[in-house]
């Protein structure tokens, strides 16, 4: 698919899905616009499906569906509805340039994304510097002497960005002449970051006219650096929508997971109502579909019930019945249902209706359980997941560890540097979890300057281990105040189950483990 030789070739479907977002950055509100586009789409789909490139198929079939009602004229363009379409578009080029380079591909063709390429003096304390808190940060930093090594580097593997130390670029080489030959092996969107002495006007337009994205000037903090990466980093793919079938008919269940599932959606399907509860238990559910009439209760009854508990209070549930009477509907809907449709239901209408309710649920749900300081999930939602973990582990057997974290004298942080340098450290500290927990552990800001982690199947032994792993790493960053840098630590009590079967057991152990951290010393992990 791709020509090896350089210059990458596009496929027919990369060149078809920069036509479609052209065509949708040219809409503006206008019915006619949206039918055409969306043909494109349906276009797009047809030929991914004969190319081989379901998931391509599948999203552009996603477009085509979403824009039915407003190319009909039938509703109005929204935010909302830019909104989504913009995510489409957007998993569309990724998983686009994913297929563009699946499959057997020459290496260079590999963008590793945790790599970068730092041309710098490394006998120097700042190249050594930028290279530690990098590693901190879960980057892997190739220190490289001059531009012939770099370009050899450059072959072997394509990294998320080169770093270059302006100082320390050879006389007679111009800045302009940089940027021509890491992107002709790297790609035109190479990041390209430029570290200098010198933040006059004139050299910063010029590495601004070169094409270098990020320039920073020295001294500058390691954080800054990092924050610029991240930015850098390939955003990961929408999650698929977790849907739950609530349905007692076979036939009927596996026609509308037949109908989400091929757009995309991941199926759950229940034909007991008795057992709803334990489902949602099970995994993040974005939105319920439930029929009306199934034997022990009906489709009302089960939606009071699923309302009865309050984590599961802003979960979408969408009716479907043969049902049409109007008055039933509504009463359907006053207790507590958000939407009926009635069968039989045109596929196109369902994967609609569908769509847009549970991703305005996540995204709604998104607002609310993070933290806006570090985006981590706030007390509440840590406390809920922790309870859903300590049934799921139950169920099912093995181990779980809970991990209570608190900053070390950081009333004296705020007190010397002031209260945003404190903010700062406690971003540091949440972005630090983040990289380098797995994405199956849940990370949540408790209070202040407290953080707790949840670990599935994961030993007390295994997590004190991580977590003494992270503690060395934060220990070692230097964080920058008004009167110079400095450094903090943190300490941390871990306690697991089955030694402890309950949430507040969990948390009580986790609690007097970290006060005994805090006893001896500080800066320790203390098993409960
Ligand atoms: P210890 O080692 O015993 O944990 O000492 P400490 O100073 O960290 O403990 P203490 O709990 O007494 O102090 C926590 C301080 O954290 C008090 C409060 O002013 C500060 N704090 C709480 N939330 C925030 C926040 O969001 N930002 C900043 N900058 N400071 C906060
Ligand atoms: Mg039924
Ligand atoms: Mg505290
Ligand atoms: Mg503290």
């Amino acid at each position: 698919m791709t020509d090896r030789t350089g210059d990458r070739e596009t496929t027919a479907t990369e060149v078809d899905v920069a036509a479609l977002q052209r065509s949708w950055s040219r809409i503006d509100d206008d019915v006619n616009g949206v039918a055409c586009f969306r043909g494109q789409a349906a276009e797009l789909a047809t030929a991914a499906r004969h190319n081989g490139q379901p998931r391509v198929a599948e999203l552009a079939m996603m477009i085509e569906v979403m824009c039915d009602p407003v190319a009909e004229g039938e509703e109005p363009v929204t935010r909302e509805f830019a909104s989504i379409i913009d995510n489409y578009l957007k998993a569309l080029q990724q998983v686009g340039e994913a297929d563009a380079t699946g499959g057997e591909t020459s290496p260079q063709e590999h963008a590793s994304h945790d790599e970068v390429y730092l041309l710098a003096d490394q006998r120097l304390t700042d190249a050594q510097d930028i290279r530690r808190q990098l590693a901190h940060f879960g980057y892997q930093v190739t220190t490289v002497a001059d531009h012939d090594v770099l370009m050899r580097e450059m072959q072997r593997a394509i990294p998320l960005a080169v770093v270059i130390d302006h100082d320390h670029v050879a006389d007679g080489v111009a800045l302009d002449d940089i940027p021509g030959p890491l992107r002709q092996t790297g790609g035109e969107n190479l990041p390209i970051v430029m570290v200098s002495s010198r933040g006059d006007m004139a050299t910063r337009l010029q590495a601004a006219r070169a094409g270098i994205q990020v320039y920073l000037v020295k001294p500058f903090s390691p954080h800054d650096l990092i924050d610029q990466l991240e930015q850098f980093a390939p955003a990961t793919p929408p999650e698929p929508l977790n849907i739950l079938l609530v349905e007692d008919s076979r036939t009927q269940a596996m026609h509308f997971s037949d109908i989400l599932e091929g757009a995309g959606m991941q199926v759950y399907v229940e034909a007991d109502p008795l057992q709803v509860l334990n489902a949602l238990e099970e995994r993040a559910i974005d939105l319920i579909l439930m029929d009306m009439y199934m034997p022990h209760c009906n489709g009302h009854e089960l939606a009071r019930v699923v309302r009865q508990v309050p984590r599961y209070a802003s979960i979408p549930i969408v009716f479907l019945s043969s049902e049409t009477k109007v008055e039933r509907q509504l009463d359907a809907m006053s207790r507590g249902g958000d939407d009926f449709l009635t069968k039989p239901i045109e596929a196109a209408h369902l994967i609609r209706s569908v769509t847009i309710r549970a991703e305005r649920a996540r995204t709604l749900r998104s607002l609310m359980v993070t933290d806006n300081l570090t985006g981590l999930l706030n007390h509440t939602r840590i406390k809920e997941e922790l309870e859903n973990e300590v049934s799921r582990t139950r169920r099912r057997g093995g181990q779980l560890a809970f991990i209570m974290l608190d900053i070390d004298r950081f009333k004296s942080i705020n007190d010397t540097h002031g209260h945003p340098v404190g903010d700062m450290v406690i971003r540091s500290l949440a972005r630090l979890l983040q990289q380098r927990l797995r994405r199956s552990d849940a990370i949540g800001r408790y209070g202040g300057e407290e953080f707790a982690v949840i670990m599935p199947d994961t030993s007390r032994e295994q997590a004190a281990s991580v977590i003494d792993g992270i503690r060395r790493s934060f220990a070692s960053l230097s964080h920058d105040g008004a009167g110079g840098s400095f450094s903090v630590t943190f300490s941390a009590g871990v306690a697991g189950f089955p030694a402890q079967t309950t949430p507040d057991g969990l948390t009580a152990a986790a609690d007097a483990a970290l006060y005994r951290a805090k006893n001896q010393g500080r800066n320790c992990i203390i098993e409960a």
